[in-house]
């Protein structure tokens, strides 16, 4: 039977720093808050859509806001070197995805949904399905022992919505939608002034929207790996309490 409880640890893998924090920042908070734990691993930086700076220049700012978000929510916060539009999609980056996974021995997974329009996102939600099978999996030698991971989610992100029709929506606090906007102001994509799409407006816009049809003042919707999508119980279980 699936068990839900708060004190779990969550690590969100995304293509680029600030696509986790997004889609995944209001319930890593609430999570946090609650005696769990969160982690975010950036595949890359995304240094490649700032209208003014250098690739060079907006990878550095990039690096210094990812550290900022994740503190900013009490989360750890690693990132790859690979470049923003070429993520490469091989059994290299999946096993280095699977010994992050070995290493932080997290219950849930969260990642993007199978389809996007941006190619690197479509790459990072299959090396995360191949990582998640690798780092499981006792035969396969790496430096670290086998982990298990419990759930695995995708996110509701604007650039990954061609199919995506989420089926969990989580209750998001007031706290923890502060927490998030805290946690989101440390990017300057957020802020405003980087690319013409409205990431404030959308992201605050669609936790008032899921929370409509979830009867919530607020949620963060995700869509449950469909592998997983067995849920066990004495009972039927009720969508609404
Ligand atoms: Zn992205």
């Amino acid at each position: 039977m699936t068990q839900q409880t708060a004190k779990q640890k969550i690590l969100a893998i995304g293509a680029h720093a600030a696509d986790m924090e997004l889609t995944a920042g209001m319930v890593m908070a609430k999570y946090i808050r609650a005696g769990g734990a969160g982690a975010f691993l950036h595949l890359t930086p995304g240094e490649r859509g700032h209208p003014t700076k250098s690739a060079s220049e907006y990878r550095e700012q990039k690096r210094e806001e990812a550290a900022r978000a994740a503190a900013a929510l009490g989360a750890r916060m690693q990132m790859f070197e690979y470049r923003d539009g070429e993520l490469p999609y091989n059994d290299e980056v999946a096993f280095r995805v699977a010994d992050v996974i070995r290493a932080e021995k997290p219950d849930i997974v969260i990642t993007h949904w199978k389809n996007s329009m941006h190619k690197d996102h479509v790459r990072t939600h299959q090396i995360v399905l191949d990582a998640v099978f690798y780092a499981a999996l006792r035969t396969i030698e790496r430096p670290l022992p086998r982990h298990a991971v419990r759930g695995m989610y995708f996110t509701d992100n604007w650039e990954d919505q061609e199919g995506y029709v989420p089926d969990v929506f989580v209750e998001i606090e007031p706290s923890d939608f502060d927490a998030w906007r805290q946690c989101c102001s440390a990017y300057q994509l957020f802020r405003g002034g980087v690319s013409s799409f409205r990431y404030r407006d959308y992201y605050e816009a669609l936790s008032t929207t899921r929370g409509c049809v979830a009867f919530m003042p607020r949620a963060n919707a995700f869509k449950l790996w469909p592998e997983q999508g067995v849920r066990g119980g004495a009972w039927l279980p009720l969508p609404r309490a």
